[in-house]
């Protein structure tokens, strides 16, 4: 059978060990003679597991102990709520930095919780987009936050360096590029992040959030979107989704044996680098972000030919090659190559597109 790689944005693809081992204990986990979805997320096992995850991500990412670690249910939609919903005090405005569709769907939603100022920080020439630098996105003192994402999974605008924002708290939308590379979280107050791109299945929502800014939420906060009720139970207030929880804990223990985030980092840009350098290379594919803002996890790309788009897809997927659909507010295709994708698969996605220019030249 021809090898499958799966270049979905979210649900995306996990790692083939973290698959196999969860298939072996499916039936008996942890010599319970139950699987692990059907334990009592209080029974001593499962709490186990539980917080032995919150350690190894906490060691992946080296999150500081004033910080706490909330998993949760919503995903990052959830979280476009919620963090209005805690951090927006009555007659408080937020900041929120605008460079692609999701970082303008969290201000539809925020918008419904407090004052929100908008900052556009694309610029787009003959189609081209630039991120502007952050020194000049002119931040209001006065915001309760600022919130931005540095990975635009629909665009594949990615920003590298991370904002100043002196005293206010920084929120970052990080669902589809934790853990692909090293951060240093005590820059952040807030960092969140839905599970479905490079943690785990959907239906876990991470949330790392500085101890100090909890507390604050509004009146109305539903229980299970307030940050310092999920805090102080642990995030076991309601039930969480065990199971999400479980694979997660799995991809950490994957990723620590590959020898955590840095080594992780490397094995991305080298993926990326490969796939953008063929589409710079070639005149049958080009690709629209500026070389400084292109995201290492997801890459758009598109066919100079549209009219091949569908011939391309088709093809692609005899060939093994799934999901290369752009997202349709962008068009063209894009290659979501998170942590879980092999430097095989993109190497294979290359070959492929190599051979499909050959023959429509
Ligand atoms: C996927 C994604 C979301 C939405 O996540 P849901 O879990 O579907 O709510 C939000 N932000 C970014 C950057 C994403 O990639």
């Amino acid at each position: 059978m021809t090898e499958i790689y799966n270049f979905c944005a979210g649900p995306a693809m996990l790692p083939k060990p973290v698959m196999q081992r969860a298939q072996a204990e499916f039936l008996n986990w942890n010599n319970t003679g139950c699987s692990v979805m059907e334990l009592s997320h209080r029974g001593a096992e499962f709490m186990q597991l539980a917080s032995g995850a919150e350690a190894d991500l906490r060691e992946l990412l080296s999150i500081p102990d004033n910080y706490k670690v909330l998993f949760c249910h919503g995903g990052g939609r959830g979280q476009f709520s919620a963090v209005a919903l805690n951090f927006l005090g009555a007659g408080k405005t937020a900041d929120y930095v605008v460079t692609g569709s999701w970082s303008k769907s969290a201000v539809s939603e925020a918008k419904k919780f407090g004052d929100i100022r908008v900052i556009d920080a694309v610029t787009e020439h003959e189609g081209n987009k630039k991120v502007v630098p952050s020194e000049q996105w002119n931040i209001n003192k006065d915001a309760a936050y600022v919130h931005y994402c540095p990975n635009e999974t629909v665009d594949g605008i990615e920003i590298f360096d991370i904002p100043e924002t002196g005293d206010i708290p920084l929120v970052a939308d990080m669902s589809s590029t934790i853990l692909s590379r090293p951060i240093d979280i005590s820059k952040f107050g807030l960092i969140y992040a839905g599970a479905q791109k490079n943690i785990g299945p959907s239906g876990l929502t991470i949330v790392i959030v500085r101890g100090d800014l909890i507390g604050k939420q509004q009146i109305a906060t539903p229980v299970i979107l307030d940050y310092k009720v999920t805090a102080d139970n642990s995030s076991m207030f309601n039930t969480p989704p065990t199971y999400a929880w479980y694979l997660a804990s799995l991809v950490f223990q994957w990723l620590k044996q590959l020898g955590g985030v840095e080594a992780m980092a490397k094995i991305n840009q080298e993926k990326a680098q490969c796939l953008y350098n063929y589409v710079d290379d070639s005149d049958f594919y080009y690709n629209k972000i500026a070389v400084e803002n292109r995201s290492t996890m997801n890459v758009p790309f598109y066919l100079s030919n549209e009219a091949l788009n569908s011939e391309f897809l088709a093809q692609a997927k005899t060939a093994g090659l799934l999901a290369l659909k752009g997202h349709r507010m962008v068009g063209g295709m894009r290659a979501s190559i998170y942590n879980a994708m092999p430097i095989d698969g993109v190497n294979a996605l290359v070959n492929f597109m190599k051979k499909f220019a050959r023959e429509h030249s």
